[in-house]
């Protein structure tokens, strides 16, 4: 028998039992979805086509486009914006989407009349029963999943990406429905996991735990433990797959029988690894090699992290080491994470900007040898910058300090590092072409959220990218 078929059918059986919330009760019921984005939209979509009634409430006064109005129209769904109407508060249950705080009015509002609260995801994974595979973590997860959804591709799987990374989860199961044994491959963040109930993902990645978030969570241990939430209903059915590298992660687990460990450092008792340069699997204590780490086409350590991560979670789903390496092989790179956008004076450019915290800009710095321009700073999200200062030491030309974030950095590295303020990424980029010399490298890697100067991260790292490609004199 075709493996896809029974991997896919055996774990359809385990899964089931755990739908809470079935498609026929859906129907009727009052359900609030608190926020207009992407995943509050597709939660409206998804909840109204099994019979909910649905309220969306927006807090924010900005008019909704003419679009949004005509999707809501079309679902039949009742909104709001500006203010959270009485309504709310009479509803069977609510969909909080991931901006929203605890904190927030409403919030503390709904949790003293103790109506449930649920993320998207977790009423996505009602509708849900083929396997899924979550990953989530502190850096790593867009990447990761994104590598996984091709290797299942490439094996000949039916594949849906979703969860944080373009599309909602409740978008891609609609998308789904019909389809023959679909694989769901979720991207989570820790404000999905914070409202979850029953989310129990067939395979649940957790890459790793650095300081982030420190502007929503009221200390790391708060934010590590709502990562965490994603090994929360595992069970023999389910398997987990952990970094063994991150002493972190490791000191937070207890484990089973059902753990899988990725490494590149501590290789003893991992399941993917990288040995003597090649990167493999161990397979019932058999290595079982599948290509050389050179060969992967993603630049730095931290990558292969990632690929590791990737393959020990579709191991029982793609046995074939040769599969896996086509797969691999053939992994194009996601833009924004230490992108290539070519070169001008010889000088190498890498647009970084999904780099939002300073665990990703310190595998970035450490991907080069060469000398470095770092383009630092934007909207500052509580991070400790000094942690980069060993990093630099070697091989900084300068730091460029961009956005609202420049004078905390400057306070923290200017005692010990070369750095500029310039405001603006043009600046930046002009200094550098000025002052650098041939074969230096130019990172946009920001460390910091992009919302003081630009819509998101992805403005942010097209807009470096238009910049240096308009350049006399660039070239790839
Ligand atoms: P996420 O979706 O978790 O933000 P991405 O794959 O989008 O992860 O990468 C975000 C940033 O983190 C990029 O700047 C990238 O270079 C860096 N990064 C990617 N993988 C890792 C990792 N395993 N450890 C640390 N940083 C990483």
């Amino acid at each position: 028998m075709d493996p896809r078929d029974s991997l896919c059918l055996s774990n359809i059986d385990n899964l089931q039992d755990q739908v809470i919330v079935d498609r026929a009760t859906i129907k009727d019921q009052k359900v609030t979805i608190l926020g207009s984005q992407r995943s509050a939209l597709g939660a409206a979509k998804l909840l109204s086509h099994f019979g909910a009634q649905i309220l969306l409430s927006e807090n924010s006064a900005d008019q909704f486009s003419a679009e949004k109005r005509e999707l809501l129209a079309e679902i039949k769904a009742t909104f709001e914006f500006g203010y959270h109407s009485p309504d709310v508060l009479e509803s069977d249950f609510i969909v909080v989407s991931p901006g929203i705080p605890e904190n927030a009015e409403i919030m503390q509002k709904i949790r003293e009349k103790g109506i449930p609260v649920y993320s998207e995801i977790e009423v996505s994974s009602w509708f849900i029963d083929t396997p899924i595979i979550a990953v989530t973590g502190s850096n790593g997860k867009t990447t990761t999943v994104n590598l996984i959804h091709h290797l299942l591709k490439t094996a000949g799987y039916n594949s849906f990406l979703g969860g944080n990374v373009g599309v909602a989860a409740s978008e891609v199961l609609l998308e789904s429905l019909g389809t023959k044994n679909p694989i769901y491959v979720l991207e989570v963040s820790s404000f999905q996991l914070d409202n979850i109930d029953s989310f129990k993902p067939q395979v649940a990645v957790i890459l790793n735990l650095t300081p982030d978030h420190l502007d929503r969570y009221p200390n790391l241990n708060a934010y590590y433990e709502s990562k965490m939430r994603l090994l929360k209903n595992l069970d023999s059915s389910t398997v987990a797959v952990i970094n063994r590298d991150d002493a972190e992660l490791l000191s937070r687990v207890v484990v089973g029988e059902n753990f899988r460990f990725f490494a590149v450092d501590s290789l003893a008792g991992a399941d993917a690894m990288v040995a003597e340069g090649v990167l493999g699997m161990m397979v019932e204590g058999i290595w079982s090699p599948i290509l050389p780490a050179q060969a992967l086409p993603l630049p730095g350590k931290h990558n292969l992290s990632n690929a590791l991560a990737a393959v020990a979670a579709v191991m029982n789903f793609i046995p074939d080491t040769e599969m896996l390496a086509r797969g691999l092989m053939t992994f194009s790179p996601v833009p924004h994470r230490i992108e290539y956008v070519g070169k001008v004076k010889d000088i190498l450019c890498y647009n970084d900007s999904k780099a939002t915290n300073i665990a990703s800009t310190e595998v970035a710095i450490q991907s080069f040898n060469q000398p470095l321009w770092l383009i630092l700073g934007g909207k500052d999200k509580g991070g400790d910058f000094t942690a980069l200062i060993p990093q630099l030491e070697k091989s900084l030309r300068e730091v460029l300090l961009v956005g609202s974030a420049s004078e905390i950095i400057e306070s923290q590295i200017s005692s010990a590092l070369a750095y500029k303020a310039l405001g603006t990424i043009e600046k930046a980029i002009e200094y550098v072409l000025e002052h650098g010399e041939a074969g230096d490298v130019l990172l946009l890697s920001p460390a910091c959220a992009s919302f003081d100067q630009f819509n998101n991260y992805e403005a942010r790292g097209d807009h470096f990218r238009t910049l240096i490609q308009a350049y006399e004199g660039w070239s790839m």
